[in-house]
């Protein structure tokens, strides 16, 4: 999706507001794929001396699969943002976005600031129970009662840890 600030070029250093929306290729996170709802995007733009800058709000909610049972599970996400856009930005280097004639791409932008913004993992509810196998586990590997009362570390917090001891590729 571009965004068209020709209106700011002629007006230097004045806001206008913008509302649009950017669809989201799903994406492979850590062999997962995640998927994005279209993302909406609110704010203002405003040009001066070439520079574009864009700032606002932007909305979605990914879907991915829960660290614990494997279910479906969705995390919401929102961002505030204020990025710049230039026409020499290299994208590798710069902190600014890269934008050509009179049009701001903001697929790219989107993209980067979602994924910043996604959780490390996700999970369907607070406090899920997690899947057969976990359940089974916990119930072969009851909490003894020396640990009860432990200031330690709580058993499901340890389960966590061991989950989250994910092979590397
Ligand atoms: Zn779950």
């Amino acid at each position: 999706m571009e965004l068209d600030v020709t209106k700011a070029f002629l007006t230097p250093a004045t806001n206008f507001p913008f509302e649009t929306t950017v669809t989201l290729e799903p994406q492979e996170i850590g062999g997962e794929t995640i998927t994005f709802d279209p993302v909406a995007l609110r704010g203002t733009y405003s040009a001066y001396d070439n520079v574009v800058r864009v700032e606002g709000t932007l909305e979605t909610i990914a879907h991915g699969v829960c660290a614990l049972c494997m279910q479906p599970a969705d995390a919401p996400v929102k961002v505030d943002f204020s990025e710049q856009f230039r026409r020499d930005a290299d994208e590798l280097e710069d902190t600014a976005f890269r934008y050509e004639g009179k049009n701001v791409p903001l697929d790219h932008m989107t993209l980067t600031l979602v994924l910043l913004e996604l959780p490390i993992r996700f999970e369907c509810a607070e406090g899920c129970e997690g899947s057969e196998e976990l359940k089974a586990w916990k119930k072969n590997n009851p909490v003894s009662s020396a640990d009860v009362g432990a200031p330690t570390q709580h058993p499901f917090e340890a389960l966590r840890s061991l989950l989250n001891e994910e092979p590397e590729q």
